[in-house]
């Protein structure tokens, strides 16, 4: 996802929970995970790409890991960071891979409930046979994200890349309110499952109150 939606999903999903300051954090570690250089090669975990679910789930797991030890030597900014780092990942989740599409053709011909209604956490559909993440064909999909480049590039990637099947912006149409909801939905239920694997004494650190 643009950065700006990685923000705006954080606030939008932690604000009532989170003091700003760790919010603040937060965001600034889960937009880093996009710095051209140290966040994109090889980094297939930090975005969810070319299929890299177990990958990434380890990756999730390893930050909530760090989470706690961090909060335990007292040290809640590297907590609040190893929790943005993650939260990167479990986003962009829902922007790349085809979730929200398989999510949608339940619905099959019919009407499907507003983006609001959409389940974030379906086990038929995290481990359907079906569920792919867009692959990453480098240099085309690079050039991809120059603008005035993209209509020249695009019909020459394959369709299961990155540069189709994202849901980054508004501009990939209706699909992307789904997947902003969806992400919003999973940052709650991620946070919920951190706040739980922590001792009561360390609730109200990580919360920042
Ligand atoms: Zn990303």
């Amino acid at each position: 996802m643009l950065t700006e939606y990685h923000i705006e999903i954080i606030f939008e999903a932690l604000g009532d929970s989170i003091a700003p300051r760790a919010l603040g954090m937060m965001a600034t570690a889960n937009v880093k995970q996009d710095q051209f250089f140290t966040g994109f090669f090889g980094r297939d975990e930090f975005h969810c790409d070319n299929n890299a679910f177990a990958k990434t789930d380890a990756y999730i797991e390893k930050q909530r890991a760090l989470v706690v030890s961090s909060l335990q030597n007292k040290d809640v900014v590297s907590a609040w960071r190893a929790f943005g780092r993650m939260s990167h990942s479990f986003q962009d989740f829902y922007a790349h891979s085809n979730y929200v599409t398989l999510w949608l053709n339940r619905f099959d011909g019919k009407t499907p409930p507003p983006p609001s209604e959409i389940d974030p956490a379906s086990p038929d559909l995290i481990h359907s046979p079906d569920l792919r993440s867009g692959r990453t064909y480098n240099p085309l999909e690079l050039l991809y994200f120059i603008k005035g480049l993209r209509a020249h590039v695009l019909p020459l990637i394959p369709r299961d890349s990155h540069a189709w099947m994202n849901l980054d912006s508004p501009e990939q149409g209706f699909k992307f309110e789904y997947a902003m909801q969806a992400a919003i939905k999973r940052t709650r239920l991620e946070y919920e499952k951190t706040m739980r694997s922590l001792p009561k004494e360390l609730l109200s650190l990580f919360a920042g109150s």
